[in-house]
């Protein structure tokens, strides 16, 4: 039996569903395939984004972070709480319920664009054809004028401490430790492990992060990463750099498992440390498993990751590749907006996505949040640049709110004075960052932002004071001369 679709997508990830919906908000008709089996073993939407990604993780954060503001910081107001107490299967059993609605949303937002939802495992064969197997067999060839392909990605792993799900875990099984581990090791601090290296360290667990590169956030402006480093630092999470891993044991004491983590140094010297739970978070590898048939005429490039133009067209014609399983960051956002470009352009629009307009947000306490270029990358490409840096301890409202760590960096081309970059760690960075995006994407200098009229007292205002301060006038702070 033979089924036509105008589209088929392969995944309903943040990537996948959004390409799905607007593919079939065009008029086309469109199917998604998603392979994925929610805990109770029913066919569920979403992809890693939904189910152990960003809002799970995110719920995690919310919780933690509530209790660890309760416990340790409203004090300082003047809020006296006695006998705090934290319940974790409480705080996972409502991660899972914020999951089930979200994923529930996807499914109702499919009905309503009437988007053919098949659970699943595609497999992309020669000529546009898909061979779809359910999760009870059964196997049927479909056919469209254009696949979309948006598998995801999923965890890299390291043969020196391999996933056991117990004791050492991924991400995914970090979102599901069901007491507080006492003590936390991590290996990589990157995104991930900042994130559920605060998380659990909120709730108490001595955490330790084990990077192996030298710099730290090596891909964020330094200014900032370096600030961000030392505020984790303070609320206790231990980042040792320069530290390779050579090995791990999981071991039995007095009854309860544990592992031993043998590591060496930036000095070479051998490091040894003992923790009750172990996450693996040195990145993420497209996913592409089981997803090509030899013939598909669909090429990877070396590393991995399906091979894609601008438009996000593989080198076969009619399929196309989306999200993390294709070159860039691996962001929801990015995957989103690359689904809507080649949903519209299958319907014979032309957009583009804008690769050098894309936020980036890791939601520690405070946010650590970027868009555009980096000091470092504008210094290697030799351009030419002012820089204006403000600080939250001189913005009233961070102040009132007892959320006055951080600051705002912008930085704007010299001789036009657009601006190229923004960096802020700091109280609401994330939404802070948009803004700036958003002024980007319009071609605004600081200038524009400066002479914006900014509601007092806001967070924000820091944005507006770092783009005065680039052209050496902010109000609430000495300015230092022009510098690049
Ligand atoms: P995925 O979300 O990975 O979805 C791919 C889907 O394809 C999956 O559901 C998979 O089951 C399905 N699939 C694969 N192969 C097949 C097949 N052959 N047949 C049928 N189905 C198939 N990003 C952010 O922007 N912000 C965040 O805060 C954030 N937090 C994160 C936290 C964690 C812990 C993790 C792990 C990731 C986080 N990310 C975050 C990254 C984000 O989750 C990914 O960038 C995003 O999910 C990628 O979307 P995608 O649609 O490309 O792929
Ligand atoms: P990452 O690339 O952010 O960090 C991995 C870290 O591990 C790096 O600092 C790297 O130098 C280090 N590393 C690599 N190999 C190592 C080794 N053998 N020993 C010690 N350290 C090692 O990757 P991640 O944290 O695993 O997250 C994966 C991806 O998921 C991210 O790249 C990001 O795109 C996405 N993500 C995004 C968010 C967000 O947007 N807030 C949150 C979570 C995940």
């Amino acid at each position: 039996m033979t089924d036509k679709f105008d589209v088929i997508v392969i995944g309903s990830g943040p990537a996948g569903y959004v390409a799905a919906i607007r593919a079939a908000q065009l008029g086309l008709n469109t199917a998604c395939i998603e392979k994925w089996k929610d805990k109770e073993g029913k066919g569920v939407n979403g992809g890693t984004c939904l189910q152990v990604g960003c809002i799970p993780s995110k719920a995690l954060l919310d919780t933690s972070y509530k209790y660890h503001e309760a416990k340790e910081s409203l004090g300082s107001h003047g809020i006296g709480i006695k006998n705090i107490d934290i319940n974790v299967p409480d705080m996972i059993a409502r991660k899972d319920k914020v999951v089930k609605q979200m994923c529930g949303g996807i499914a109702g937002l499919f009905t309503a664009n009437k988007v053919t939802s098949l659970y699943g495992t595609g497999k992309l064969l020669a000529g546009r054809k898909v061979q779809f197997v359910d999760h009870k067999g059964e196997e049927k060839i479909l056919e469209a004028e254009n696949v979309i392909l948006a598998s995801g990605s999923t965890p890299v792993n390291i043969p020196v401490a391999p996933i056991d799900g117990d004791v050492i875990v991924d991400s995914t099984g970090a979102l599901e430790f069901h007491e507080i581990p006492e003590r936390l090791g991590v290996i990589g601090a990157g995104v991930i492990g900042l994130e559920l290296g605060s998380v659990w360290g909120r709730l108490g667990s001595k955490v330790v992060c084990l990077e192996a590169m030298d710099s730290f956030l090596a891909m964020m402006d330094q200014t900032i990463a370096k600030e961000s480093k030392k505020i984790l630092g303070k609320q206790g999470l231990d980042i040792r750099l320069s530290c390779r891993v050579t090995g791990s044991e999981v071991v039995e004491k007095k009854g309860k498992k544990e592992v031993v983590v043998t590591y060496t140094d930036q000095d070479g010297k051998e490091g040894k440390e003992t923790f009750d739970k172990l996450i693996v978070c040195v990145g993420r590898r497209p996913f592409t498993d089981g997803l090509l048939a030899e013939d598909s005429g669909v090429k990877l490039d070396e590393r991995g990751s399906i091979y894609v133009n601008d438009l996000c067209s593989t080198s076969a014609p009619g399929v196309w590749a989306i999200g993390d399983v294709v070159r860039g960051p691996m962001l929801a956002h990015k995957g989103s907006e690359e689904g809507v470009m080649v949903a519209e352009r299958i319907a014979g629009q032309k957009p583009v996505v804008n690769y050098d307009i894309i936020p980036n947000v890791i939601y520690t306490h405070p946010e650590i949040a970027a868009v555009g270029k980096t000091e470092e990358q504008l210094k290697a490409d030799g351009e030419e640049y002012n820089v204006g840096t403000f600080p939250f301890l001189a913005i009233g409202r961070a102040v009132a709110a007892d959320e006055a760590e951080g600051m705002v960096k912008m930085i704007a081309d010299a001789k036009t004075d657009r601006i190229l970059g923004c960096h802020i760690v700091g109280p609401s960075a994330a939404d802070l960052v948009q803004q700036v995006a958003i002024a980007m994407e319009f071609g605004s200098t600081a200038e524009d932002i400066g002479m914006t009229v900014f509601g007092h007292p806001t967070f924000s205002e820091a944005v507006k004071e770092a783009a005065l301060a680039v052209g050496g006038h902010a109000i609430h702070m000495p300015n230092r001369k022009k510098r690049r």
